[in-house]
């Protein structure tokens, strides 16, 4: 991602954030019958701890101890924590993260390889990103939340390198989930760049897709208002999802903005199409990616049936993380045969010739 350095507020770090970015962007033509145009997926879960957080922690974390903070911290219990604490350690920096106390110990191991302190904090669990942020007021720690400044720019090098990677092509649409708004809103500014550099002159649609588990961007879309309000608790539900759903989006109304400006949309996906889409994504494109990395392709679906994407159109997916975190849960119901060795060869001539 550093080959955009000239664009990025900081000077090229040392350690792990060299190795951010820079995914490779693959032409997935089994994929253009499900999804109803061309498709290209852009493989963000092929960053160093699996998703596309670290082109933002790259830049957030190595700009904050620049700017004299010697303890880094952060409010998750998913890839943001994990990507946090990999950058905090690969530069020798304190990281503190916190997480709900009912945090699950497969979680809790994935974090704790890489050393951080782990805080688990009792009560609303959904109240403490504005806490977070007063504590980086009034104590020596840098809280690092979806919507810091560094974190979006590091996460408009994705925009840059989908049109580095298709030129002289374009794209006509680039698909994302959505749930804080931080990456919408960072490719959004990609785009923006691009346009003040005179480098492309329409931009391309943005789709965000939700869980419909918990969607306050669709549900703002849908109803045609300029800003995202939060949803009340009895209006959010679970969802396999689990990197998405946030009911109070802190970037959310950029998001949305980003759609209007692009002539985009938004559209939320149930959890059956989410599982239905990462079964495609592997089956059909070789791909492993978490369930909230599927929603790309199971809401290009939707568009494409509603007419809003045509068949001959490009579209970039952006699968944001990796599935291979998330397997060894015993959930997937597999079909498998137990055969002697001896009646091996004999087993597989019929499987041939059936
Ligand atoms: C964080 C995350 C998202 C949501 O991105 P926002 O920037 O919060 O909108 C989507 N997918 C994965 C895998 C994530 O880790």
């Amino acid at each position: 991602m550093w080959r955009h350095a000239e664009l990025l507020p900081i000077d090229v770090p040392d350690g792990i954030a060299t190795a951010a970015g820079d995914t490779p962007l693959i032409r997935s033509r089994r994929l253009d019958e499900v999804a109803g145009c061309r498709v290209y997926v852009k493989d963000e879960g092929e960053n160093p701890t699996g998703s596309y957080k670290d082109r933002g922690s790259a830049v957030a974390v190595p700009q904050a101890i620049q700017q004299g903070t010697d303890v880094v911290g952060t409010v998750s219990y998913g890839n943001m924590a994990l990507s946090t604490a990999a950058h905090a350690a690969s530069l020798g920096c304190e990281c503190v993260v916190l997480v709900p106390a009912d945090i699950s110990p497969g979680r809790l191991e994935l974090i704790a390889q890489y050393g951080p302190t782990i805080l688990r904090v009792e009560g609303d669990y959904s109240k403490l990103y504005d806490e977070a942020l007063q504590l980086t007021r009034d104590l020596p720690i840098s809280f690092l939340l979806s919507d810091a400044p560094g974190r979006i720019s590091g996460y408009k090098t994705a925009l840059f390198e989908i049109y580095d990677s298709l030129y002289p092509e374009i794209p006509d649409a680039i698909a994302l989930p959505a749930s804080s708004g931080g990456f919408a809103s960072g490719v959004w500014r990609g785009i923006l760049d691009l346009q003040h550099a005179g480098v492309i002159d329409s931009p391309p649609r943005l789709y965000l897709i939700q869980t419909a588990a918990s969607d306050p961007i669709t549900r703002a879309y849908t109803a045609d208002q300029d800003e995202v309000s939060a949803l009340a608790p009895d209006a959010v539900g679970e969802t396999i999802a689990h990197s998405i759903g946030n009911p109070d989006p802190p970037s959310g109304t950029r998001a949305l903005t980003a759609v209007g400006e692009t002539g985009g949309a938004v559209c939320s996906v149930t959890d059956d199409e989410i599982r239905d889409a990462t079964r495609q994504f592997a089956q059909r494109g070789g791909f492993c990616v978490e369930p909230a990395s599927a929603t790309p392709l199971a809401g290009v679906r939707h568009l494409t049936r509603r007419g809003e994407i045509d068949e001959d159109e490009t579209v970039v997916l952006l699968p944001t993380g990796t599935g291979f975190k998330e397997l060894g849960t015993g959930t997937a119901s597999i079909q498998t045969e137990t055969v002697s060795r001896t009646a091996l060869s004999s087993r597989l001539e019929s499987l041939l010739s059936s």
